[in-house]
């Protein structure tokens, strides 16, 4: 047993793959009433029916995170079916590997756009149903790439996490009188099909080679510690961070790590 989430209305972005697979399973494990979010139909019609089939309620909303009146109508839609909107987790975000000299403006842009634009424009949407509730929680899924450590191709996704950490101390002070905490998590390296896809099966070799831990994370190491931040218990965190990296930036070589 994590921490309950019995009877919180929550929202996932990017619920259905990865990362947040693991979240949308846990949280709906912990007795959550949860929408979460994706652009593909099949997979998130699929894992909506896996976990009604076992009794758990949640429900798929297409939307992707670049339609910003889509994001509106998610939160009118979540208010109407749940009653209230307790919990936020932004979790949809991309990486594809491209080196600065090769980038083009375009690729930067829609990094930002994924990864940053929509988490201002999910925060500043989902405020006035939070407001109303005079309670809140809101948790982004950073990275410790752009806060802790750079990887070469990922100059934009970088710069895009780095801003999430950015945005989340002023939001956190700017929502604190509406009793609401926003707060981040930082994966180290996940295995999820995105990694395994985009990053490739070298990259995963290489990066469990720096891993103290000796493997690659879980999503639901992601998952519990995201729990904990929209927790009850949690209340008095606030513009914070919890790294998940199975000690990946503590090292000062490769040889500290046996
Ligand atoms: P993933 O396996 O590629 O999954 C990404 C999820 O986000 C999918 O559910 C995808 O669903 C959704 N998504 C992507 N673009 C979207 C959009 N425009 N609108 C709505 N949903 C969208 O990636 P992941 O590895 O789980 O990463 C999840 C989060 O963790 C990201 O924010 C990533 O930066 C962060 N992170 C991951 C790692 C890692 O090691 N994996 C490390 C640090 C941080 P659809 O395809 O259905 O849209």
């Amino acid at each position: 047993m994590a921490f309950s989430m019995k009877d919180k209305n929550v929202i996932i972005t990017g619920g259905s793959k990865g990362i947040g697979l693991g979240i949308t399973t846990s949280f709906a494990r912990e007795g959550a009433n949860l929408i979460f979010t994706g652009r593909d139909l099949e997979s998130g019609e699929g894992l909506a029916k896996d976990l009604q089939h076992q009794g758990l309620n949640v429900e798929f909303f297409q939307a992707d995170v670049l339609d910003f009146n889509k994001t509106k109508e998610l939160f009118k839609y979540a208010k109407e079916k749940l009653g209230s909107i307790d919990i936020l987790v932004l979790n949809a975000g991309i990486y594809p590997e491209t080196r600065i000299e090769d980038m083009e403006v375009e690729q930067w842009d829609m990094v930002h756009d994924v990864n940053l634009k929509s988490i201002f424009v999910s925060t500043k949407e989902v405020l006035p149903y939070m407001k109303d509730n005079a309670h809140g929680r809101i948790v982004i899924v950073s990275s410790i790439t752009g806060n802790r450590v750079g990887n070469p191709g990922l100059a934009h996704y970088s710069a895009s996490k780095g801003g999430v950490n950015g945005f989340v101390k002023t939001a956190a002070l700017e929502l604190a009188k509406y009793k609401i905490t926003v707060n981040t998590v930082e994966p180290g390296n996940i295995m999820t099909p995105g990694m395994k896809n985009v990053l490739g099966e070298e990259y995963i070799k290489n990066q469990e080679a720096t891993i103290p831990s000796g493997k690659l994370g879980t999503p639901e190491d992601i998952a519990y510690a995201i729990m904990f931040l929209a927790s009850d218990e949690a209340s008095y965190i606030t513009g914070q961070t919890i790294i998940v990296d199975g000690g990946q930036i503590l090292p000062e070589s490769a040889l500290d790590i046996n």
